[in-house]
């Protein structure tokens, strides 16, 4: 034995101590001994620590020394003690090893001493080892913990027959449930009932030993849903069978709403681009489309006027005609989607407009929803373009609508309103005034205060994928103002909407009634008229409608032609009835090189196609003449006569 044994004597007998030091040096053992003679000397010692034994001489009657097995222990759990006594009975010995002994050896045998020492000695090494081992495995344990505890996201595991056999706090924490509420409630109740069968079909694949990881929704207490993704790992027991989980799940609510948002702006520009291409294709087709319709609708018009009423074929051409109409209205539909359509402010009586689309709204909104209509009496006019106020009576219709699911009401009120200046002192928005009111309210959803603030954003809407496009409103929102009017809603969720358009008084024209002039009879003339059309159809047609009602006609099948016939020609040219979009040269062109040497002549352009060629943004410049392509001989004559009788600029 190399090293040198600290071996503490606990004896207030001196001679036993020598005698046993003398002992352990005599046969080899290399020993630092020392000799404590009562308790306190003892707890001093232990005290010091570094000792590899302790021998003591069994009971003494010293009752505090008696302790030494408890003074041992307490200054160290591990510290071997033998007792070295004068005689050890089979009783005493017992009693020695339930105090906590961990041998004993008579002082007349001390030949087993050195043995019991070294006996001790490798116990205690062993024992330090367990307790070592013991010490790392429950640190070991307190790391898994702390790391389970700590994660941010959850961890579980289960029993394969539900049971649950650890669930981290973290999840308590993030969800608001407490163990006891997840203990009584079943847990397919805090999925989302479109998940549940993506979380049954990865049970199955577990139960098969397979490894899964999902996306699915967890209800949190509050009501809220969290996202969250779960992989769960199939443990095996020792036949190789599942009988644990272990489920991690981590919170990506945040990373599915960065998604969805991100979705939504992909769908908002497709959707931007699906209207941009919409508006090019409609412009493209309108302008052939128009031609063509113009030449079946005008045919058949005169055709309509050749034949004698009783005569069968008048039914057919009566046929054709409607066809063509519609043909027409689609076409125009088409532009203003796509907000193409050149604008022409016109007197109107919004009741008279109203009534004209109630058809088409009780078509729009079907059986199950009332559509109520109360026009104010004496109505006042109001300037606008008949297709903008048509889009946004559609608007507001096709959105109270969209409110009421199963049965409801959408009511349509027009109203005269004033408002002085009192009342703008309060709401800054409004201009005092003489204003139209139109309303339209419904008995629907109605809207939260969020969906209120943002309402006339463009490509706001609160609609599935496919059933709105958020451009309802602001196209709404535009249109009012561009003509000096203003919008106010009232809203109350599960009550209704209430949309109010407020545009201003036309007085002007008031006298004027469109309803009446478009009734009227065909208005025939004796003016000369210079027709340019590069169409040769459309200008075999204008010809016969303008001679038909009676105007001299001088045709150019270009506008080359039409400067030659107009040098040529030595009388008046009271107007120029031009095609817009020509080769060579425009109809707006054409207008100023012949004006100069005719500044009187008027001018009326046709057109089935928006073109910046009269129009500036979209807005028909001052004292310049349209008439939409396909026409009627009837609207073309209505058309000359106001273009004759408007003073000039
Ligand atoms: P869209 O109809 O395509 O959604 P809009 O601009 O027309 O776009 O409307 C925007 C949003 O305003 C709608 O999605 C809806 O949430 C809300 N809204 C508009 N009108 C009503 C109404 N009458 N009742 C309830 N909500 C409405
Ligand atoms: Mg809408």
């Amino acid at each position: 034995m190399g090293e040198v044994l600290n071996v503490l004597v606990a004896t207030d007998d001196h001679a036993a101590f020598l005698m046993i030091e003398s002992h352990l040096t005599r046969h080899g053992l290399s020993a630092h001994c020392q000799c404590v003679a009562d308790a306190g000397e003892l707890a001093a010692a232990l005290g010091q620590g570094g000792w590899d034994v302790v021998l003591s001489p069994g009971y003494s009657n010293d009752p505090d020394f008696s302790k030494v097995r408890t003074a041992t222990q307490a200054a160290d759990g591990n510290l071997p003690w033998i007792v070295v006594s004068e005689s050890v009975d089979a009783e005493c010995a017992v009693e020695l090893l339930k105090r906590g002994a961990w041998n004993f050896v008579r002082k007349d045998n001390l030949s087993r001493l050195i043995p019991a020492i070294e006996q001790s000695r490798r116990e205690a090494s062993e024992r330090r080892d367990r307790l070592e081992a013991d010490k790392a495995f429950r640190e070991g344990e307190e790391v898994y913990r702390l790391l389970a505890e700590h994660a941010e996201d959850f961890v579980a595991m289960h029993h394969i027959d539900g049971r649950r056999l650890y669930l981290s706090p973290s999840f308590c924490r993030v969800t608001g449930w407490t163990l006891a509420e997840l203990r009584v409630s079943e847990w397919r109740t805090r999925v989302h009932p479109d998940d549940l069968k993506y979380i049954e079909r990865a049970r199955d694949a577990n139960l098969r030993g397979e490894v899964t990881c999902i996306e699915h929704r967890s209800l949190c207490k509050d009501g809220t849903w969290l996202w969250v993704e779960t992989r769960c790992r199939p443990l095996l027991d020792a036949s190789g069978k599942v009988d644990k989980m272990v489920v991690w799940s981590r919170d990506i609510t945040e990373r599915r709403q960065a998604a969805a948002k991100h979705e939504q702006l992909l769908m908002q520009f497709l959707q931007a681009q699906k209207m941009e291409a919409v508006g090019r294709l409609a412009g493209g087709v309108a302008h052939d489309f128009n031609n063509m319709l113009q030449t079946i609708m005008g045919t058949t018009e005169l055709l309509l006027g050749e034949t004698a009423p009783d005569d069968p074929r008048i039914e057919d051409l009566h046929e054709i005609e409607k066809a063509a109409r519609r043909s027409a209205d689609l076409t125009r539909q088409l532009l203003a989607f796509a907000r193409k359509q050149t604008i022409e402010p016109k007197a109107l009586v919004l009741n008279a407009v109203v009534m004209d689309t109630m058809k088409m709204l009780r078509r729009l909104i079907g059986e199950d929803i009332e559509l109520i209509w109360n026009p104010a009496s004496a109505l006042w006019c109001v300037k606008m373009d008949p297709s903008q106020f048509d889009q946004i009576l559609t608007n507001l219709v096709v959105n109270a609508r969209d409110a009421i699911t199963g049965s409801g009401k959408v009511t349509i009120e027009t109203g005269n309103v004033v408002f002085d200046e009192a009342y703008c002192q309060v709401h800054p928005e409004v201009n005092p005034g003489d204003y139209v009111m139109l309303s339209v309210s419904d008995d629907g959803c109605g809207m939260d205060k969020e969906t209120l603030a943002r309402l006339y954003e463009p490509f706001f809407t609160t609609k599935a994928d496919g059933k709105g496009t958020g451009l309802g409103l602001a196209t709404v929102y535009g249109i009012v103002s561009q003509n000096e009017g203003f919008i106010t809603v009232t809203s109350e969720p599960w009550v209704g909407t209430t949309f109010k358009i407020y545009l201003p008084r036309y007085v002007k024209s008031a006298a004027r009634d469109p309803q009446r002039q478009k009734a009227g009879k065909t208005q025939s003339g004796v003016e000369t008229v210079l027709l340019v059309e590069d169409e040769g159809s459309l200008l075999r047609l204008a010809r016969r409608f303008l001679e038909t009602l009676g105007y001299h006609v001088l045709s150019a099948g270009s506008p080359i032609v039409a400067l030659q016939l107009a040098d040529e020609f030595a009388g008046e040219i009271h107007l120029l009835l031009s095609d817009v979009i020509m080769p060579g040269m425009d109809g707006h062109q054409l207008l100023q090189r012949l004006s100069t040497k005719r500044p009187a002549m008027k001018c009326l352009f046709m057109s089935g196609y928006p073109s910046d060629a009269i129009a500036h943004c979209g807005v028909l410049e001052k004292g310049v003449f349209l008439i939409h392509k396909p026409f009627s001989k009837n609207e073309l004559g209505i058309k000359l006569r106001e273009v004759f009788s408007a003073k000039p600029l």
